[in-house]
């Protein structure tokens, strides 16, 4: 049994459900959490789903062998900035869960360099589109990817420390370099994103020309539109985090859906069904 002090500094969706697993993983653990407003605060100790809360970030940090920063990207290399100014325990580990990697581990490489804390960039890839400590759920990253990006700060003994600590979120672990999740995440998340929304501002804004048009919003619509409930908050941010890998998918989209247009102006029907046939085929065979 190890006393560890694990730190959840942003008590919402992602923080709370973090908070969750690992406390009912690791029942010798003290787990804290900081938020800044008091409603999160109280629930999360009514549930017991942390030991104490503070929106005293520097004290609750101090005392800490173990940080995961909640909070959106740009938020949270501020409070790296903070942590960078306290007398914090030797070698303590510092880890964060937001959607972009690249931005957040080059600025801990410069904030920590020659510094004795260590830090491992971190993303679970599952939420929802609903926030705050309310909707949060221990079960929330079971057999979800959890993406773990090393840095120069880290060796590999600091990653398996940090995966037993997150042991009981049931994820699946995978280690990849900050750039790789970038690029990646983008296919799969951050674009699909922008896409869902342009989908949802198109059809309203056709329905200024034919009001009914919403309610034919029906099932294919609705399954593609799921994501546009998303916190504009967190969307905007990451498209800001991440400008390069949107930007290029974005152009390679376009580029698709010039092809297809090409394909219908031409009444090119055979290639046409061929179009359909390839997606309906990977999309099979996706994981
Ligand atoms: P959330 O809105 O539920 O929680 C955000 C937290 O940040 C709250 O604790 C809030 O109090 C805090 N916060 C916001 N502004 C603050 C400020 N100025 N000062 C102090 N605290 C502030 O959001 P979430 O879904 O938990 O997202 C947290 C991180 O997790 C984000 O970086 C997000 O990109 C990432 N993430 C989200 C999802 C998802 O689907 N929701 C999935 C994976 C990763």
């Amino acid at each position: 049994m190890s006393q560890k002090t694990i730190l959840i500094a942003g008590l919402g969706l992602i923080g709370g459900s973090l908070a969750r697993a690992i406390k009912l993983g690791h029942t010798d653990y003290h787990v804290s959490a900081y938020n800044r407003s008091q409603a999160p605060r109280d629930f999360a100790i009514q549930e017991k789903i942390v030991d104490e809360v503070s929106d005293d970030f520097a004290a609750l940090a101090v005392k800490a062998d173990v940080i995961i920063l909640n909070f959106p990207v740009q938020l949270s290399i501020d409070f790296l900035k903070k942590l960078a100014t306290l007398p914090l325990k030797e070698n303590v580990l510092i880890s964060d869960s937001g959607s972009t990697k690249t931005e957040i581990v080059a600025a801990a490489e410069t904030i920590f360099a020659g510094k004795s804390a260590r830090f491992i960039g971190g993303h679970p890839m599952a939420g929802s589109h609903k926030t705050g400590v309310i909707a949060s759920d221990e079960l929330l990253f079971e057999n979800a990817y959890y993406i773990l990006t090393p840095s120069t700060l880290s060796e590999p003994k600091d990653l398996a420390e940090l995966k037993d600590i997150l042991s009981n979120t049931r994820a699946k672990f995978v280690e990849l370099s900050p750039k790789d999740h970038d690029a990646m995440t983008a296919v799969t998340s951050h674009f699909p994103h922008v896409v869902a929304a342009s989908l949802v501002n198109n059809a309203h804004d056709f329905a200024q020309l034919m009001p009914f048009t919403e309610n034919l919003a029906a099932g294919g619509f609705r399954d593609m539109t799921r994501i546009a409930e998303s916190s504009p908050d967190m969307w905007a941010e990451i498209l800001m985090s991440n400008p390069d890998n949107i930007i290029y998918q974005i152009d390679q989209f376009s580029q698709k859906l010039a092809q297809i247009k090409q394909l219908i102006v031409q009444r090119q029907s055979a290639e046409i069904w061929d179009f359909f046939d390839q997606a309906r085929k990977l999309r099979s065979l996706m994981p």
